[in-house]
């Protein structure tokens, strides 16, 4: 499943000491395993061989230059949210007539940089932004290629802050009125409607609200795709991952909840999803980014304060929310484990990050292993959703980031120097 791994008493990544990684570079600290990103990245591509398909990895969940290197020489395309992306795609050596261009939200400037970019399709969420296209491409006498977003109106079954697929959400076009609006989109001379496309959700972790979505889609699909010819079905990304070992394998099975024997798999997802597509005859477009990052990274924290009240072991780290803020925000689950394995009775413990904030923690009355000042913690599967949406509050300077490979690991993206959080702030010139 990933390539974190206790070796007798020590974590690894791949081949390397998480410990060693910690006194070398400092804490706190990312990780990621570049064997985790490329395998899961292939098992999807093999699973999904059946068809004529293309992988656009999701950039907004993991977007370090090495990483999207790794998987862009795996083959992968990039499904990008923002000219930054965009941007970041051409850095890392990505292919740009391999990116779809999703979001709610694209500027002119935006429009305009990836139609000069060539990007393989827009994935258009209005009709003021298909006018918009439309209006961008003219004047730079192009043609752009567009998708629609369908909204199919299914529930994930996942968090609300990451179900997309619902009326209740900014997402995509109504299912009702998709048809409408691919009619008026052909009449507008400098588009090319070239694909459909939908995304219901994220850490979905069954088949069925995939195969919900897909079914009540693709009549749609195969009246769309023979009355404009189009190439593609885009189905989205979304698939969940393990988070929490109490779903994994091997434990005994009367520990494992029903959902984990359902936990998704490629060949699962791919055994359902394909026969249902492939008789469409188009490209099948997937737009993966948990997936393939989510269990391909670790953080890890050094413990600096372990506190006892009356009630709560407080273990204090130098990580925080602005690092990881996936608690914070989505309730999330990491699992925690130390560096080093010491033994001893777990005690029920609460870690938590130096910031002002009560939501500044990573997990509440767990048992975990007793930890002392000095020692390193990791939180597990830290990969997607984790860097990217860290920040400077408590002007905490950005963690570095490393990537592993076998016995090798280097510097993906250096510490941020504490001076560099105010390097575009001054004191205005009437205060001096
Ligand atoms: C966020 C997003 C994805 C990726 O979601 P994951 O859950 O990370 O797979 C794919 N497509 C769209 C349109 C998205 O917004």
């Amino acid at each position: 499943m990933h390539d974190f791994h206790f070796v007798g008493r020590r974590l690894f990544c791949e081949g390397v000491a998480l410990e060693s990684l910690a006194e070398n570079f400092g804490t706190p600290l990312y990780v990621y395993s570049q064997h985790t990103l490329a395998d899961h990245f292939s098992k999807l591509d093999a699973a999904m061989a059946p068809v004529d398909h293309l992988i656009c990895f999701a950039v907004k969940a993991n977007s370090n230059l090495s990483v999207l290197r790794v998987l862009a020489n795996a083959g992968s395309g990039f499904d990008i949210v923002s000219a930054g992306e965009l941007s970041r795609v051409l850095a890392a050596g990505g292919d740009p007539r391999r990116c779809v261009f999703a979001g709610v939200g694209k500027t002119e400037p935006e429009i305009e940089f990836a139609l000069r970019q060539r990007v393989y399709c827009f994935n258009v969420e209005s009709e003021p932004e298909l006018q918009r296209l439309n209006r961008v491409a003219a004047r730079l006498k192009k043609i752009a290629p567009v998708a629609v977003r369908v909204n199919p109106n299914v529930a994930a079954g996942t968090h609300a802050k990451i179900t997309t697929g619902t009326y209740e959400n900014k997402f995509g076009i109504a299912f009702e009125q998709v048809a409408g609006i691919y009619a008026r989109a052909a009449r507008l001379k400098n588009l090319r409607l070239r694909g459909v496309q939908m995304h219901i959700g994220s850490q979905i972790t069954e088949t069925a609200p995939f195969e919900a979505a897909v079914k009540k889609v693709l009549p749609l699909v195969r009246q769309l795709s023979a009355a404009y010819g189009l190439e593609f079905f885009s189905i989205g990304g979304g698939l969940g991952i393990i988070y929490d070992p109490m779903l994994a394998s091997g434990r005994p099975a009367w520990w494992r909840t029903p959902a984990a024997k359902k936990i998704l798999t490629p060949a699962s997802y791919a055994a359902r999803i394909l026969p249902l597509v492939r008789p469409l005859g188009l490209k099948i477009l997937m737009e993966p980014g948990r997936f393939i990052a989510g269990n391909a990274g670790a953080l890890v924290a050094r413990v600096e304060y372990v506190k006892r009240t009356g009630r709560k072991n407080f273990v204090i780290v130098d990580a925080a929310m602005n690092d990881l803020i996936r608690p914070a925000f989505y309730d999330a689950y990491h699992e925690i484990v130390p560096l080093v394995k010491k033994g001893g009775a777990a005690v029920s413990s609460d870690v938590v990050g130096p910031i002002c904030e009560s939501g500044d923690y990573f997990c509440k009355n767990r048992p975990l292993p007793k930890v002392g000042e000095g020692d390193h913690l990791a939180l597990l599967s830290a990969g997607a959703y984790g860097f990217v949406m860290a920040g400077n509050y408590n002007s905490r300077p950005l963690a570095a980031e490393i990537l592993v490979s076998g016995k090798k690991f280097a510097v993906a993206r250096a510490r941020q120097p504490v001076k560099e959080i105010w390097a575009g702030e001054k004191v205005v010139a009437w205060l001096k």
